[in-house]
């Protein structure tokens, strides 16, 4: 699976704002928006050019594509699954965003960042209903369990992961069990319960040209 290796806070910036990609780094002064906050490249600090209506669209997109850590192909393959799912599509998108097994993963607080969930997938540390899935993007259901597996419970990274994730809360879609390092979707996620930093429908907007 394809995936984006460049400089990962260069992708904040581009959008302008704060898309948390980086764990306990974005909460610090180390943050590059912090210290950083134009566009990068070498006109970067140029004065802004007004911005089109399909710009905005374009932005929204990206932004949203790029905090779940998506490349244009899987992106644009979830939105049409979305499509054909009843329902207003901007937001099954973006719950089927937010149920991928490396979000569930990430906002369980068993990983700090969303690239950190993604390798523990692809690394087999992680079972749902008991068995082994490294398929980042697999869709958890309602009342499945994610759970890390036995033998990896006492990683360093998933037990600092687990500790700061004590102080972020998790979602309340999500039942955490820290003690068996494990969670469970007691239900779907809403829109409210999703990023209020994206405007799905801006997105559907641009995919409908
Ligand atoms: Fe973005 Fe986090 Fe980097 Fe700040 S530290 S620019 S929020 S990825």
């Amino acid at each position: 699976m394809a995936r984006y290796i460049g400089p990962v806070c260069r992708l904040c910036r581009r959008e302008g704002e704060k898309l948390f990609l980086k764990g306990e780094r974005c909460f610090s002064d180390k943050c590059a928006i912090e210290r950083r906050n134009y566009v990068p490249g070498q006109h970067g600090q140029r004065r802004r050019q007004k911005i089109t209506p399909y710009g905005i669209q374009l932005r929204a997109k990206q932004k949203a594509k790029r905090m779940y850590g998506l490349l244009e192909k899987q992106f644009r393959l979830t939105f049409q699954r979305a499509e054909r799912k009843r329902g207003v599509t901007g937001e099954v998108f973006l719950t089927m965003l937010e149920r991928r097994l490396d979000s569930v993963v990430h906002r369980s607080g068993f990983a700090t960042s969303l690239q950190q969930a993604r390798q523990l997938v692809r690394h087999r540390h992680i079972q749902v209903g008991g068995k082994a899935v490294d398929i980042p993007s697999y869709q958890v259901k309602q009342g499945e369990v994610v759970a890390v597996r036995q033998q990896s419970r006492g990683l360093d990274i998933i037990r600092l992961a687990l500790e700061r994730a004590e102080r972020r809360g998790v979602p309340q879609w999500l039942e955490l069990d820290r003690g068996a390092v494990q969670s469970r979707i007691v239900q779907l996620p809403t829109r409210q319960e999703c990023s209020d930093l994206i405007d799905e429908q801006l997105i559907v907007e641009l995919y409908s040209k």
